[in-house]
């Protein structure tokens, strides 16, 4: 058995551990990086890149079912090519996953090891059975994973989840997704908008990561409109056949619904990937699921060298964050004791849905009440957007009433990724209303929307005053 004394152990070659590879050496210590898995990051490989490839054919298909009122008709029907389809989403997702791979290909050989990591102590891990790493510190970057609550895994591969999507040949003629966060409401959608037959099979009335009860609910009726959503099912059974899924569901509207089903896709949330860590054998203190108790701040676990960055340590599973956590955690581990606090970014969060769902800064729920106002405009009157048959939405945006600071935003509507990244920027700068309000607005764009938003929040403080 090899062993090999470094300065920065990595466990996890994704999107926060690459970063955390090059953050502990442009500190100016030695690094090894360790992946298990397949090299390429779960964004690109099953993650970000292949479900907007698979949105976008959706948005194409929708695009041309949906031109006659424009008086532009399509003669003849839209033929969708399940297989095309799924051709185009993996050659170009293999496409930017290649680009990861050339850069993983780019590490000096000394520096990567293959094999999952366990630890043997707090300093020592052991790689596969063939080499051990004694680290002075080690950053835990090992993703999340599907969870896949017990009654489904009793289906076996008729239960599947995003990975298996992306690696099909062709699409399914009916599926059941399990779950109504961002994962599952992107991939039902694009399918649906694809032909798929889809039903979504939410609970407890949740609606991607939306937290505003009056936005919620105009999401719920739009996503309605656009395929079969249950957001408060109660699934009783399910019962694998030959070639499909039984599911045995009490609907919202009380009636006991029973129907089967190609396959049943699980987004029913992810969990940090700790199991073959084999966390037990160090003196980390652990939380009630065997995850490191860590400062959100710093990433450390308690006072160990020991730094948890993106989706492993669960505080907000998203490319970029994971991305920002690993640059923070490798700087520590490198730097260790001499550890500083991650600056974060303003929270930003996008669900690529038609329309877009997006929430910036404090979360509705995370509010004290009568500390804020709110601002709302629907878009359903919004000028630009009934120009171009978008004028879908509705839009809250939150006030602080001592400052007149903003302090946040949720909303579905037209090109709800973009207005995010205005409001993201603005909550950074930490903006009034007042002074939002001075900023350029052309005319006519889908951001007048916003601005009667804002306007809307003004007449609030006023009446609040
Ligand atoms: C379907 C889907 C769509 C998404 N869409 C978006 C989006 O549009 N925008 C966005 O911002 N985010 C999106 N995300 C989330 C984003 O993909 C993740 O937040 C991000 O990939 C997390 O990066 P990570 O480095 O923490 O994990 P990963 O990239 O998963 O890296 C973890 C690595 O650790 C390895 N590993 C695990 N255990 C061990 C071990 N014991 N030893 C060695 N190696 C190990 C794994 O093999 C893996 O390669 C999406 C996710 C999914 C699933």
């Amino acid at each position: 058995m090899k062993t090999v004394q470094i300065d920065v152990a990595i466990i996890g070659a994704g999107s926060a551990g690459l970063p955390a590879y090059r953050a502990a050496k442009a500190a100016g210590a030695s690094v090894i990086l360790i992946e298990g898995g397949p090299h390429g990051t779960t964004c690109a490989r099953v993650g970000c890149m292949p479900s907007k490839l698979l949105i976008a054919a959706g948005e194409a298909a929708h695009a041309a079912s949906r031109t006659a009122p424009f008086g532009v008709h399509i003669d003849g029907s839209i033929r969708i090519d399940g297989r095309e389809v799924m051709q185009r989403v993996k050659s170009e997702r293999d496409r930017l996953v290649g680009f990861v791979l050339e850069s993983v290909e780019a590490i000096p050989a000394h520096e990567k090891l293959t094999g999952y990591a366990r630890f043997i102590d707090d300093g020592l891990l052991q790689i596969g059975d063939h080499t051990r790493v004694r680290a002075r510190s080690i950053v835990i970057a090992t993703g999340s994973s599907p969870v896949i609550p017990q009654m489904y895994q009793a289906l076996g591969d008729r239960a599947i989840i995003n990975d298996d999507v992306f690696a099909w040949s062709d699409l399914p003629r009916k599926i059941a997704v399990v779950g109504a966060g961002v994962i599952g409401i992107e991939l039902g959608q694009a399918l649906a908008h694809l032909g798929v037959d889809v039903t979504i099979l939410g609970a407890r009335g949740r609606v991607g990561p939306l937290s505003d009860p009056d936005i919620k609910a105009y999401a719920e009726k739009t996503f309605s409109n656009s395929f079969r959503f249950e957001p408060r099912a109660e699934v009783e059974a399910v019962e694998r056949l030959t070639d499909s899924v039984q599911i045995r569901f009490r609907a919202d509207s009380g009636k006991l619904i029973e129907e089967s089903f190609d396959y049943v896709l699980v987004t029913a949330g992810r969990k940090p990937n700790s199991d073959r860590l084999e966390l037990k054998n160090t003196s980390l203190t652990l939380d009630l699921h065997g995850n490191p108790v860590f400062d959100p701040l710093t990433l450390q676990a308690g006072t160990h060298p020991v730094f948890i960055a993106g989706d492993a340590n669960g505080i907000l599973p998203i490319q970029h964050e994971a991305s920002d956590e690993g640059r923070a955690a490798g700087t520590n581990a490198a730097r260790f004791p001499n550890v500083v606090p991650q600056i974060r970014r303003a929270p930003l969060v996008i669900v690529f849905s038609d329309p877009g769902i997006a929430m910036v800064g404090a979360r509705h729920a995370d509010l004290v009440p009568e500390s804020f106002v709110t601002g709302e405009v629907s878009f359903e009157d919004q000028g630009r957007s009934r120009l171009m048959l978008r004028n879908r939405g509705l839009m809250h945006i939150y006030v602080d009433k001592a400052t007149r600071l903003f302090l946040g935003a949720e909303w579905m509507g037209p090109d709800a990724e973009h207005i995010a990244h205005l409001l993201s920027w603005a909550l950074q700068m930490k903006l009034t209303v007042d002074s939002m309000l001075e900023m350029p607005f052309y005319h006519p764009v889908i951001e007048e929307g916003l601005r009667t938003a804002l306007r809307d929040s003004v007449a609030a403080l006023k009446a609040s005053s």
